[in-house]
């Protein structure tokens, strides 16, 4: 019915919505995994760039600590180097003898000369300029060198991009609880999908770890393909509903339209049996009266002996001819003999449920309400013919609607289906016009009908089946107004 359109409109949302929300996630996974990938490719490449610095810092100062460069010459060897590379600042040479600027490194070149060869240790760090001090222990001088942290980022290759747009990238160089902000944002970057990276450099003098964070916004969602793809699916939902829709109205119409040829074959039975029935009486008393009629014209005088005879036999003639009739009359009633042999369970609950939905267009149209709700109705199976019981009860609940149509106000149709002994009963009940008194006795005779352009067949028909079936079908007014029917037709169980 309604509820069942809505129901069904309600599950393929569901459908709709779930894959719509799978799909969806999967996309944006899919998006933020690939972002996550380049942001570690890009880390990556960051920590090798820096390392490869490092490491050329150990390789020149060995090279210093080699060559020794010494006096004017060996002064304008450095500042060469230092024109080479930017990122150097200065290069303290520290011959046997002679002093460090800074008492620190005195300890920083015992740590260095303390392994063989000496090595390029870090003598010190100042955090604010962003300079640090390797040293590395020599024979005759030893040497430090100063390095800018700032220009020993390799900016042209460097692999994030300085002004990022989509998200905010920091990246950092710590040595303990000191760091260095190498580039982009100073405070911490925020969002649901965070993004880090860390990985000491490659050099042990510059052992600094290199410590790049960021996260993912909302923004970095791809919210094109997203709601192209909840557009996709909502399209195929709509679509899959609308088809499903159509194929339902379209069984329903077969089916009326199945039901429409049963009920035109039984109306032309009952045709056959109301003709019968009308011409019975008056063919018998006609036969009777031309027999008798023909004897006393024809004798003179009249033999009333043989015109007894003649009564009696005419009498005995428009009796088998009645018999003839009523004989017709039983073999056009539709089904009589066979009727019972195609009796088997059915379940009346299902039968109804199953008349309702087709006349669910009309019932709508109307605006009738329903009571209770037909899926709540107790299965019970009786015995009878399929499509005759589908027949009954299309014809009561046609009735019905009729009825309920010539009628204002609220339209109600009430249902009661329960066990009554052997049988099931079922109770429809319209608050339409219902059945004047006079009306009553005749609902059931063929040909009675109170609708403009009626036939007056279903009720008598509905009756035929239903005893054919071993039921009843009865019918009675109900107060304030309106109309009860009831079917009541032999449980299976009870056969
Ligand atoms: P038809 O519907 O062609 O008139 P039916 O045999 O189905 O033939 O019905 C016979 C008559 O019974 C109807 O014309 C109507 O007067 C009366 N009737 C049937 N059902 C109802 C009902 N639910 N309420 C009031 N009258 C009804």
């Amino acid at each position: 019915m309604i509820a069942r359109q809505w129901r069904q409109g309600l599950v393929w949302g569901a459908v709709g919505l779930v894959v719509a929300v799978a799909g969806s996630a999967w996309i944006a996974r899919a998006e933020l995994a690939a972002q996550r990938d380049s942001f570690d490719t890009a880390a990556r490449i960051a920590h090798r760039l820096l390392s490869q610095r490092a490491v050329e810092h150990e390789a020149i100062l060995g090279t210093l600590a080699l060559l020794q460069p010494a006096g004017d010459d060996g002064g304008a060897a450095v500042q060469r180097l230092i024109a080479l590379y930017p990122q150097l600042l200065r290069v303290e040479r520290r011959a046997r003898g002679g002093h460090w600027p800074q008492a620190a490194w005195n300890d920083a070149e015992a740590r260095s000369s303390a392994s063989s060869p000496p090595r390029a240790v870090l003598a010190s760090a100042d955090p604010a300029q962003g300079r640090f001090v390797i040293l590395r222990a020599g024979e005759p001088a030893s040497f430090a060198m100063e390095i800018d942290l700032a220009r020993m980022v390799p900016w042209a290759d460097w692999p994030i991009a300085a002004e990022p747009r989509e998200r905010t990238v920091r990246a950092t160089l710590q040595l303990g609880t000191q760091a260095w902000p190498l580039h982009g944002a100073s405070a911490p970057t925020e969002g649901p999908w965070p993004l880090a990276a860390s990985k000491a450099l490659a050099a042990d003098s510059q052992a600094f770890e290199l410590r790049i964070e960021s996260a993912l916004g909302l923004a970095a969602l791809p919210w094109g393909r997203m709601a192209a793809w909840i557009a996709f699916v909502a399209a195929l939902t709509a679509l899959a509903l609308a088809v499903q829709r159509q194929r339902e109205a379209r069984r329903r119409a077969e089916q009326l339209r199945r039901l429409d040829q049963v009920a035109r074959l039984g109306t032309l039975g009952e045709i056959g049996a109301g003709l019968a029935h009308e011409l019975n009486q008056p063919l018998a008393a006609l036969m009777a009266s031309t027999q008798a009629a023909k004897r006393l014209l024809d004798d003179e005088p009249p033999d009333l002996a043989t015109v007894r005879d003649a009564v009696a036999h005419a009498t005995a003639q428009a009796r088998r001819a009645a018999d003839v009739v009523q004989r017709l009359r039983r073999s056009i009633e539709p089904g009589a003999d066979n009727a019972v042999a195609s009796l088997q369970p059915v379940r009346l609950d299902l039968a109804l449920r199953n008349a309702l939905e087709l006349m669910e267009p009309e019932l709508r149209r109307l605006g009738v309400v329903l009571e209770p709700n037909p899926a709540a109705l107790p299965a019970l199976e009786v015995r009878a013919d399929p499509v005759g019981l589908d027949q009954v009860l299309h014809n009561l609940l046609a009735n019905a609607l009729q009825a309920l149509e010539r009628s204002s106000g609220e339209r109600m149709l009430t249902l009661a289906l329960a066990r009554d002994g052997t049988r099931a009963r079922l109770d429809l009940r319209d608050n339409g016009p219902g059945i004047a008194p006079e009306a009553l006795p005749h609902l059931f005779e063929p040909f009675y009908t109170t609708r403009e352009g009626g036939l007056g067949l279903g009720l008598s028909l509905s009756l035929s089946l239903a005893e054919r079936f071993g039921g009843t079908l009865s019918a009675k007014p109900v107060a304030p107004r309106g109309a009860e029917f009831s079917l009541a037709l032999p449980l299976a169980t009870a056969a």
